[in-house]
Order: C-alpha cells, then structure tokens, then sequence
C-alpha cells in the first residue's frame, strides 16, 4: 500500500464558527477521521503544520510547506496538502517552483464548506486528493478540487461560493475524477525518479500592478523603494497607456534601467498577453529586459518572480529562468 503524508495548514476545511467568523480550529487528524475509506487506499500519516486561514500564508509559510514535503520526501509515495482555497493557487504555484520534476505527487486540497457543515465538500475533495496521490501515473504539484486535477501553475480561484472553484487557466485539466475513476487528459511524460530538483530561496519583493483608466505612472517612483519586481497587469492582450507626457514610458523604461524587474501580463483572465499586436504595447515587446508573461496566470508569476530573484539578480539569468517553462506554466510560443 502507497504511503501519504497528508500535511494540514488549515483553511475553511478545518474552520468552525464563532463570534467573530469561521476560522480554523479542527486538526488533520480529525479531517482525516471524518473521511470514510481513506484508509482503506493508503498508509496515511498526517502532520500538522499550521492551522491558519490562508488569507495569512506567506512565502515564509510556502518555504514551511516545502521543507515538510522535502524532509520527509523520501518516507512517503505521495503528499496532499491540506490549504484554505483564497490562496491556494499561489501556494500550488510556489511548491510548483521550490519542488521541481516530483514523481512523486503534490496535491493541494480544501473545501469551500467547513468539514463541520453537512453539506460539505470537504470529505469528496480529500477523498479524491488520495485518490490522485495514489494513482501511478500522477506527479509534480496540482490542486485536486471538486473532480478536477489542475496543473499547480495553471489553478485560479474563481468563484468564491460555489463547489465548483477552481479552473485551470490556459491549459487543460490534468484529469477528471469522477467517484473513483481519474481520467486523464494529460498524459505527457512523467519525471525520471531521480530528476527532482528543489530550492529553498525567495525573494517576495515584488509587487502586482493593475492598471486601470487614469492610473499615475509615479506609482512606479514610489514602489521602486519596496519591490524588486513588477508584474504589470495590462488592458486586453497587451494594452499600456501613450498619455502625452509619455509617463509610462518613462516609468516602465526607467524601471528596467534601475535594474529591477517588470513582467507584462493581461487583466483578462484568458488567453494571455502579446504586446505585438497594438502600437499601445509594442513598443515594449523589443527591449530584452521586459519579461513577457504570455498565457501565465499572475498567481504562478508572482511565485516565479519570487522563485527566480530568490537565486539570482543577474538579467541575463532572470530571463534565462522566466522562459523557461516549468510544471506547464506558460504555452510554447504564448
Ligand atoms: N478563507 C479561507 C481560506 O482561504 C477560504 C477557504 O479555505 O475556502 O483559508
């Protein structure tokens, strides 16, 4: 039988109410206990890491999740971690960079309902995470929810309510699962054994930047003194104000001069950014030192651009590591 280390960090999975709202209070014992079967499919062990609302994880709490996985990497077969969902995709992301070329599977998991609500999603979602863990053709990271595996660079929370809160965005689902069955819809080669590769540095100054009608470029100016990075979120497939004073010229060029770091992305949350297209964006798509994020979400660039300047601050390096892709998470040629 397949040995799972299943690591609880909290979430609405484990939230009970009280007077001053949900928050996490059951144990990974207890979830799991609460789950019929799963013992039935595997050796489970659980670890307790934390048990917070992942509105608190941070990347100091990503590297926790990582060391946990890490240190134990060679006990176990398999991995689900248990994760509140507001963050989830941010933390499947980071996992997806520090724990390279995994065969061994990493799956993120949690519920939009408290394991305490009888009509809970929680029970299927861990069910089905095991299910995944077990299964011998699954590796690398991915978020199991609600029947569907998606790729740990490709998840964005999209509903807030529904059972239904994940899609995998610009790319297909891994896998359906349906009751006990996982079809696979990707079925691309797996990690050597030996292949993995893990890092345990980053740098999280960097910053998201959605622009909006009438946004003052300054913002550049006054963020330069806390971030590193800049991932811009553009208008449509690529679109960056001319205003006549051509503040935003000088802004995003002056960035790139000052040594730091900017990555154009897209506001629209499907099929990415091309800065080729309109004259409001193409004057960026020559200078080498602008990293174009093509079809990636902005949860998986911002664990990149932590990932990438936790080892280097070399440009030529940055750019080398930001194109290169990883765990599926930009397209060739997006
Ligand atoms: N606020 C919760 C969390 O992210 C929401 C959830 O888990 O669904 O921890």
């Amino acid at each position: 039988m397949k040995k799972i280390l299943m690591i609880a960090t909290g979430g609405t999975i484990a939230s009970m109410g009280g007077e001053h709202g949900l928050a996490p209070a059951m144990t990974g014992e207890e979830l799991a206990a609460n789950v019929p079967g799963i013992r039935d499919k595997c050796e489970l062990t659980v670890l307790q890491l934390m048990n917070i609302d992942s509105t608190n994880m941070r990347p100091r709490d990503w590297l926790k999740i990582r060391d946990a996985v890490i240190g134990h990497y060679k006990e176990y077969d398999g991995f689900v971690i248990l994760h509140g969902t507001d963050t989830m995709a941010y933390t499947a992301a980071a996992l997806s960079y520090l724990i390279q070329d995994s065969r061994k599977p990493i799956v993120l998991t949690g519920s939009q309902k408290p394991m305490g609500n009888p009509y809970t999603d929680a029970k299927l979602n861990i069910y089905q995470s095991i299910l995944y863990a077990t299964d011998d053709r699954s590796c690398d990271v991915s978020i199991v929810f609600n029947g569907k595996a998606v790729a740990g660079t490709r998840g964005r929370k999209q509903r807030t309510r529904s059972f239904d809160a994940f899609e995998s965005m610009n790319f297909p689902l891994l896998a359906v699962i349906h009751d006990d069955r996982i079809i696979r819809h990707y079925n691309g080669p797996l990690p050597e054994g030996d292949a993995l590769h893990t890092y345990n540095t980053l740098n999280d100054r960097v910053f998201v930047l959605k622009l909006t009608p009438e946004v003052k470029a300054d913002i550049f100016e006054l963020l330069s003194g806390h971030y590193d990075a800049i991932i811009l979120e553009t208008f449509g497939i690529g679109g960056i104000p001319e205003y006549e004073d051509a503040s935003f010229e000088n802004a995003i060029f002056g960035w790139v001069d000052a040594g730091k770091t900017i990555a154009v992305t897209t506001q629209v949350p499907e099929e990415g950014c091309d800065l080729e297209v309109y004259k409001v964006g193409k004057k960026y798509s020559e200078h080498p030192g602008i990293l174009k994020a093509g079809d990636m979400t902005t949860e998986a660039l911002v664990a990149k651009i932590m990932w990438i300047l936790g080892q280097t601050d070399k440009a030529e390096e940055i750019r080398t590591l930001f194109y290169k892709t990883i765990n599926h998470d930009r397209s060739i040629g997006s």
